[in-house]
């Protein structure tokens, strides 16, 4: 059994998802359903006994422990989080409620289940901690991608929780030994993601013909991955990754975010072509968000090396087929 956090969010229910397409073992998810969390994303699974659900924050203590009793796990992935940088700007509090305490909670619950394990389980266990490549602060246009021996700089509150979220679980692998595997990822894109983030948003605002605004520049670099591509690797890292050692995912595509909204808007243009012209008429500059680093890149040569990971789903293909299941989507809405 799989225990997992936040598996009703974008990548977390992409991760469930593709697990039971592809294995029998049964998964507990652990979800508080906030705004971003939504049970239609794992509404393929209703009746299918391998995924369990229970309503619950990880930052409840009494919640997490019940959590691990139910589930018994040989490994968790905790994904729960606050994710969105804006909302960290105007509201930091949930973020170190969630990101921090949360993190801690599920840390400390964690312990304490893998030291009443016996020995053979004890040594098998994993808790993979995701973090995000926004740790690392901002890389300048010309510098060589983050390596995971990067030193932590954050510019958000965001992202400054997520670095104490994956200090944590750094420090829980030394101190007490119990398994941690740190995975640092770049932006994903993909289906069921919610729709105030870039992908879905420039979507939704393009078909309703409302200004697509860009912040500042647009010039800001970010290395896009399709989410499917990150749940092979977070597959290939619970089975072979190294228990205390941290993994970079990233998929060596960087663009930047001007570009990417202009190829949804050209991908647009041909799925569902409209007579005032191209949905690219629509993109508005708008104030830049504070603190906005101007680019993140990741090197993810340590897990090709070590574990033989590579993305699979080039970006053209995987954005076209992103934005027809929006589309689609967007049709049975209306
Ligand atoms: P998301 O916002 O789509 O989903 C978060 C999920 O966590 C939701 O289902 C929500 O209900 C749940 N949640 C929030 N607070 C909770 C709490 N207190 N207890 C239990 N559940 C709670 O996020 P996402 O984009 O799927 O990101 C998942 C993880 O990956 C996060 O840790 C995020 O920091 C990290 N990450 C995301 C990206 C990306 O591009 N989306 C990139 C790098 C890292």
């Amino acid at each position: 059994m799989l225990l997992i956090t936040g598996g009703a969010g974008f990548i977390g229910s992409n991760f469930i998802l593709d697990w039971l397409a592809h294995h029998d073992e049964p998964v507990t998810n652990l979800d508080a359903l906030t705004y971003a969390g939504n049970l239609e994303n794992l509404s393929d699974l209703r009746g299918d006994v391998r995924h369990r659900f229970i309503h619950g924050s990880v930052a409840d203590a009494e919640a997490v422990a019940d959590a691990f009793d139910r589930a018994r796990p040989r490994a968790v992935i905790h994904f729960a989080a606050e994710s969105h940088v804006d909302r960290s700007i105007s509201g930091p509090k949930i973020f170190i409620e969630t990101n921090v305490l949360g993190t801690a909670t599920m840390l400390d619950a964690a312990k304490r289940y893998w030291e009443s394990l016996p020995p053979s389980e004890k040594s098998e266990f994993r808790f993979i901690n995701i973090s995000t490549d926004e740790v690392y602060g901002f890389l300048t246009p010309d510098a060589s991608p983050a390596v995971e021996t990067t030193p932590f700089d954050p510019s958000s509150p965001y992202s400054a929780s997520k670095a104490a979220a994956d200090q944590l679980g750094r420090a829980y692998a030394r101190t007490y030994g119990l398994p941690v595997i740190t995975v640092r990822s770049t932006n994903n894109y993909g289906p069921r993601q919610y729709c105030e983030k870039l992908t879905p948003s420039v979507i939704q605002k393009a078909l309703a013909r409302e200004p697509i605004p860009i912040y500042g520049s647009g010039r800001q670099i970010r290395d896009w991955i399709h989410v499917s591509d990150f749940c092979r690797a977070l597959e290939r890292i619970l089975e072979r990754g190294a228990p205390g050692e941290i993994y970079n995912v990233g998929a060596e595509n960087e663009l930047a975010n001007i570009d990417y909204v202009r190829r949804i808007c050209g991908i647009l243009d041909e799925l569902a072509p409209h007579p005032e012209g191209s949905y690219a008429d629509l993109i508005r500059h708008v104030a830049d968000r504070p603190g906005h680093d101007v680019r993140y890149g990741l090197n993810p040569e340590k897990l090709r090396r070590t574990l033989g990971w590579k993305p699979k789903i080039h970006f053209y293909t995987g954005i076209r087929d992103t934005v027809d299941w929006y589309l689609d989507g967007l049709k049975k809405v209306i």
